[in-house]
């Protein structure tokens, strides 16, 4: 009865897969952007089993599903190489928000923040499975706080610093693709560089990568900048910016001095890459714009807003004791009210706070870094993100700054979002179109492809992504996710699974 049952099931199984993964599917008619950031060409893509098996003019064979791709750009899927959706995916594996902006697959663990352990985390992950692929780096912060538990607002001693290189090395071994940092943080700011050069060595002895939130993103950009380079010279490992960013009035328009700096560091042999989100913005409380936290003490509050460019640069967003400073700046109220916008800033946090809109890039800076071939997108976001990148940032790039703007062509986009960040990582088969690479891929117009989250509204969906497919099964498709989740775990090397 019961092995009955069991039959039942399993053949009801394997029917299920036939019927959300055809065989085999011929994509015809489309401009193909491969991911090599060689110009777009027509051809046909032929899939096969999951992978893609030919690229070229012949028509579909009798019996494959026939996909029209005229006047749209298919390309490989996009690997956001800096994604918060950890602990989301479980409750989420349908992860509409990333598989509607055309990502196939997360790198999960930014930051120095990561489950633990990676083996059990990618063992859930196997079990049950995303629409998306995960990777996942090893924390600094994580396994720093496994090693010091709450006494970490110090530096590690010689044998803390072994413990948490071990661990380490148990993540790398579990399945991790590098160690991530966020030095700018509370646990990992009380690290010292020579901390985090021992791990980053644990991470290197497996293949993997040091990718860093630097120390700072403000005043002190330079410096940490310097760091960042320092802990891939004596470590001997690749180093990947996140998120970089000049975020401070003090070093706004000088991306150009920040790419020089990384420039001369490759030249030296260090393999230094980044990656960037395509927003000026950021979205928190209005309390962290005072770093001191002295909020009723007018010259830090002046020094504040001074930092991020002026009180026009601070836009009240949420002010339940006050609605109606609402989508007003504080320097529109504050004239309104022939006072300062110090003396308002004060008003408002000791009435109970407000959600703020604040500054934190210039685009001539984001242009800049963009326009570096070692520059990567990638989204700071994830399932369930509440800024706008969680849900907009792919489609941003490619309607806003390719297609409006034009700093970036829209192959030389696309190898950013694909080949680049699977080279990073040795994603083997993974951001190419070519025979033999695993069918993860995006269709897209061209024309239309863009973002419509906001900071009001940060889980709109973009337009323009019409299907994506994972392992040649269609995960979004007209605007819908679909049932399969067809999403693997990739390790460094994997050549599938
Ligand atoms: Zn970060």
């Amino acid at each position: 009865m019961q092995s009955h049952t069991v039959r039942i099931l399993v053949a009801a199984l394997a029917v299920c897969h036939l019927e959300a993964a055809p065989a085999r599917l011929t994509i015809v008619g489309a401009q193909i952007a491969d991911g090599s950031g060689g110009p777009l060409r027509a051809a046909n893509v032929h899939i096969a089993d999951g992978r893609i098996t030919s690229v070229d003019r012949r028509g579909p064979a009798s019996g494959d599903v026939l996909i029209d791709g005229k006047g749209r750009v298919l390309a490989p899927g996009f690997i956001d190489i800096h994604n918060h959706s950890a602990s989301e995916l479980s409750a989420n594996p349908a992860a509409e928000t990333q598989i509607a902006q055309g990502i196939t697959t997360v790198v999960l663990g930014p930051d120095g923040g990561s489950p633990w352990p990676i083996g059990e985390y990618l063992a859930e992950r196997r079990r049950t499975p995303t629409a998306v692929n995960v990777a996942v780096m090893v924390g600094h912060a994580t396994v720093r706080r496994l090693v010091m538990g709450d006494d970490f607002r110090r530096a590690a001693s010689a044998d803390e610093v072994q413990r948490m290189a071990d661990l380490v090395e148990q993540g790398m071994r579990e399945g991790a693709v590098g160690l991530s940092s966020g030095l700018e943080y509370e646990v990992g700011s009380y690290s010292e560089t020579s901390e985090v050069v021992e791990l980053a060595k644990a991470a290197a002895r497996h293949g993997g990568i040091y990718m860093s939130h630097i120390r700072d993103e403000a005043d002190k950009s330079f410096d940490a900048l310097r760091e960042a380079i320092e802990i891939g010279e004596r470590a001997h490992i690749p180093v990947q910016i996140s998120h970089i960013k000049l975020g401070t009035v003090s070093v706004w328009r000088r991306a150009a001095e920040a790419a020089a700096l990384i420039d001369a560091a490759r030249k030296r042999g260090v393999d230094v890459t980044a990656d960037c989100y395509p927003y000026d913005a950021w979205s928190s409380t209005i309390t962290v714009l005072v770093p001191d936290k002295r909020y009723d003490y007018p010259p830090s509050v002046d020094k504040a807003l001074a930092d991020v460019g002026g009180a026009a640069n601070v836009l009240i967003v949420n002010a339940p004791a006050h609605r109606e400073y609402e989508n007003r700046t504080l320097e529109a109220i504050a004239r309104d009210q022939n006072t300062t916008p110090t003396a308002v800033f004060i008003q408002i946090v000791k009435d109970g706070g407000a959600g703020v809109i604040g500054k934190s890039m210039v685009d001539e800076d984001i242009r800049t870094f963009y326009r570096q071939p070692w520059t990567m997108v990638a989204s700071d976001g994830g399932v369930g993100a509440r800024h706008p990148r969680g849900a907009g940032t792919f489609p941003r790039v490619l309607g806003r700054y390719v297609r409006e703007q034009q700093w970036l062509s829209l192959p030389e986009a696309i190898r950013k979002m694909t080949s680049a960040p699977a080279a990073r990582l040795k994603l083997a088969g993974r951001g190419r179109i070519a025979p033999g690479a695993i069918a993860d891929l995006v269709l897209f117009d061209p024309k239309t492809i863009v973002d419509r989250s906001t900071f009001d509204a940060p889980f709109e969906l973009p337009t323009g992504i019409e299907k994506v497919w994972v392992r040649g099964e269609l995960v979004w498709d007209a605007g819908r996710a679909q049932a399969a989740h067809s999403g693997v775990v990739l390790t460094t090397g994997t050549r599938s699974e």
